[in-house]
């Protein structure tokens, strides 16, 4: 089992950001004139620190909520250094941060090894250039895949950042920008399905009747699917759905979408939901077999308010039962079958989308 790790997340104003994408309340957010101010960022990341318990588990700095290389040069070499220090007193490991894709350059990438950054988030949100333009991004697709060749060839950790269900978006071109994606060769990945969120474009769209985002089935749905092609790639998914934040919460800032606490377990839940109908076809099964499995995955099985358990009795009328075991496998009629997520991703994704040819063209 991987070790837990313990981030420290710095929100950065947006000061300065010149765009205007359909579905950041900047407006709202530039309200709040916030200046970098180097005892406010100590004091956050001190805080943080005595949170966390002396062992020897990963910490990071994470600098999340703008453009963070957008900054005015100045505030944005005052962050770093701050984040330097603490790596390099080895108080913390490593320094994390998010910028748009025009906003990378071999000037920028230079002071970001300069100030040892190892990862760096890339908010592509679409790959398909009409939803860029229909979002109001100010960049090109040509821009993102720019940034993911010099961001590797610097060697840093490439991360991409997608957002399924923005204006004009659809399933295909959600698949369409996962499999781009792929090809630019993140190494890791976010699933943010999109939200509307107040004072935005987005939300004027929507009141107009105009955008209509995602319901939750719909999100889930696409993020599932793109989750088994980032799988499959090899490519570590380390979020599915839109972390509560200080802007975005639930009732307050969230207007519309699909918006769910427990939005990961959900899709997790439907990869599970196309395997077991998969077996249950292939196998003809009846009435009821039993899942032997460790007891974390059950839950995710069942799906959230046991959705999925209530699924397959309601269309298959089978009874779906569990056994804590620490191998995997169904037993049916006294016949073990076998029961292996990774292995049926892998089928999934090479018999829907041509698995190899997605790895061989990877950038
Ligand atoms: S999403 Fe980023 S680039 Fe777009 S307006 Fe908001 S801060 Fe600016």
């Amino acid at each position: 089992m991987t070790k837990k790790e313990y981030i420290i997340p710095i929100f950065i104003p947006f000061l300065g950001c010149p765009h205007d994408c359909a579905f950041c309340n900047q407006i709202k957010i530039t309200n709040y004139k916030d200046k970098m101010d180097p005892s406010k960022v100590i004091g956050e990341i001190e805080k943080n620190l005595e949170y966390f318990p002396d062992n020897d588990n990963i910490k990071e700095i994470a600098f999340f909520g703008g453009s963070f290389t957008g900054l005015d040069p100045d505030v944005m070499i005052g962050y770093l250094e701050i984040a330097k220090e603490y790596k390099e007193k080895g108080i913390i490991d490593r320094i994390r941060l998010s910028t748009r894709p025009d906003y990378i350059n071999n000037s920028i990438l230079d002071i970001l090894k300069d100030y040892k950054v190892d990862i760096i988030e890339l908010g592509i949100q679409s790959l398909t250039q009409k939803v860029l333009d229909a979002n109001e991004r100010g960049h090109s697709v040509e821009a993102s895949y720019e940034a993911s060749k010099m961001i590797k060839k610097y060697g840093f950790t490439l991360g991409h950042q997608i957002m399924p269900g923005l204006f004009n978006d659809t399933f295909d071109k959600t698949i369409e920008t996962v499999i781009k994606s792929i090809k630019f060769g993140p190494d890791i990945v976010r699933i943010y399905p999109t939200l509307v969120i107040k004072d935005t474009k987005l939300e004027m769209l929507y009141n107009a009747g105009i955008y209509k985002p995602l319901t939750i089935n719909e999100a889930v749905k696409v993020s599932a699917e793109a989750a088994m092609l980032y799988k499959f790639a090899d490519i570590n998914i380390i979020r599915i759905g839109l972390q509560p934040t200080e802007n975005i919460n639930e009732g307050a800032d969230v207007v519309a979408g699909p918006f769910h606490p427990a939005f990961r377990q959900l899709v997790e839940a439907e990869i599970y939901k196309k395997y077991l109908e998969e077996i249950i076809n292939k196998n003809h099964i009846e009435n009821e077999f039993t899942i032997y499995t460790n007891n974390r995955n059950i839950s995710l099985i069942a799906g959230n308010n046991k959705a999925n358990k209530k699924y397959f009795y309601d269309r298959y009328k089978i009874n779906l039962k569990f056994q804590n075991s620490y191998e995997d496998f169904i037993l049916y009629n006294d016949k073990k079958l076998e029961f292996n997520i990774d292995k049926f991703i892998e089928n999934y994704v090479r018999k829907n989308y041509g698995g190899d040819l997605l790895l061989d063209s990877k950038a």
